[in-house]
This record gives structure tokens, sequence and C-alpha cells, in this order.
């Protein structure tokens, strides 16, 4: 399968040098395009107070480039919306499911877990996240984490309706529901970790940091325990050299593989 390396939305958040993207997977298999994320799409773009609640707004410092939206990239390319049939999104927070009304013919794959949470939100920091108006209208199919191990990953399973080539590899903390997805492309295993760490550093050898994204993942985590044991796993995998391993935000990971 050949796998394009997408940016789908420029973050420009304070103290962080270089500033962030939303890495993004388009797929061109052989049951049509597969999107992995989706980032900002038109609505936010266009209109970006009525779809990102102000907190985030100046956190996140968004762009707000139409070229970036994943249905650019996918019309540069000389496809249409409805070429693509499937998204799997690695969890539901606004940064990631921005584009999903782009594409209203595409059946998007989320575990169940992380579509209870979204659509349970309480709170205002959590309802701020999952903004309902981004899932208004989106065709929805929901998969539990369970399934077989892969690279000492548990629950990890393949979708219904796509390619044996990806898989769903259950990464819960950063939400109750965040998944990593791994896509075995012409050139090996790739697995976009989502959320799962933030910064390139934090899964090398010996790990590294900065200060604003440690703060960003302890601000923005639910099960504080699991993230942590997850960030090992992927540590433990990117050593191995199995998979190339990546996460949302890294401009020098996706700098690397786009
Ligand atoms: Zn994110």
């Amino acid at each position: 399968m050949k796998v394009h390396h997408l940016n789908c939305a420029t973050f420009r958040p304070p103290l962080v040098a270089g500033g962030l993207v939303a890495h993004c997977l388009l797929i061109e298999s052989d049951q049509g395009l597969v999107l992995v994320d989706t980032g900002f799409g038109m609505n936010e773009v266009t209109n970006p107070k009525g779809t990102i609640d102000p907190m985030s707004r100046k956190l996140l410092r968004p762009v707000l480039d139409i070229t970036e939206t994943a249905i650019s990239h996918v019309e540069k390319r000389g496809y249409t919306a409805d070429d693509v049939r499937h998204v799997l999104v690695t969890h539901l927070d606004l940064d990631h499911a921005g584009g999903l009304r782009d594409f209203p013919k595409a059946t998007v794959h989320v575990l169940d877990a992380e579509l209870e949470a979204a659509v349970n939100a309480k709170g205002t920091k959590e309802k701020a996240r999952y903004p309902k108006a981004q899932r208004d209208g989106v065709n929805f199919r929901t998969h539990k984490a369970e399934g077989e191990s892969w690279f000492g990953f548990e629950a990890v399973k393949d979708v219904d309706g796509l390619p044996d080539d990806i898989l769903m590899v259950p990464l819960i903390g950063h939400t109750r529901g965040h998944t990593g997805i791994a896509v075995r492309s012409d050139g090996g295993w790739l697995l976009h970790a989502g959320d799962a760490y933030f910064y390139r550093g934090e899964i090398e050898t010996p790990p590294s940091n900065i200060f604003a994204l440690k703060l960003t993942a302890r601000q923005t985590e639910t099960i504080r325990e699991q993230r942590l044991s997850n960030v090992e796993r992927l540590k433990e995998l990117k050593q191995s050299g199995e998979a190339e391993v990546f996460c949302a935000h890294d401009p020098v990971e996706l700098a690397r593989l786009a």
C-alpha cells in the first residue's frame, strides 16, 4: 500500500519552538482511500470561532491554512471526497476529528470507549476537547479494544472491511479510547501513535522532552498510569526497529517521513 504523510494543521503554541503539526496518513489501498486522523477541516479553518473554543484557540494558536486540510490534500492528488471510504481516528480530540465532516461518504472507525467519552463528555474542559458539531452526520463504526498481540502490544485488531495491513493498536491514556493505527506500507510497518506522546525525544534512548510539551501531556491525559506504560512500550518498539513509530504533532518526525 502506498502511504502519504500529510500535515493537516499547523499550531504555534507558546514556548514550542518550531510549532506543532497534525500528522495524518492518506493510504491508497485496494479498497479505496483510507485516512488516518483528519486534523482541522474546512469548518475549523473557515469558521474557527464557531468550531474551536476560545481556550483551545489561545493554547494551540492554529495557523488555519485551507491548503492543509485533508480534503485539500485529497483533491490535490486528483481524488474527490467520495473516494475516501474509510477514516481511522486515533481519538476524537478537536485537532484530530476536525476534518471528518469533509468526508460524508466515509465510515469512521473509532474505539467504542472513545466515542462514548466524546458523546458523554462532562464539564467544560472535556466538552471543549470533543466539540459536538465535529461529529454531526458522521458515520461512525465502533470497535472494542480486544484482539491479538502485536510486537508487545495487546488487544490489537484488524478492522472489518479494511485491508489486513491496517490495525488498531489501543494506546489508552491520553483519552479513554485512544488508539494507535498500524499500517504495513511498501517500506514496512508504520505506527501512528496519535497523542500517546508529543515530543520525539520521549521515545528515544535516553529520553528527552521539552517543558511545554511535558506539561501538555500531563494536562491532557485521562489515565496517567496507562499513558506512561504505553510510552515505555513505544520506546521498546522504536528500539527494536520493527516499526517506524511517530506521533501526531512532532514536526521533525513528519519531515523525516513525508
Ligand atoms: Zn492532538
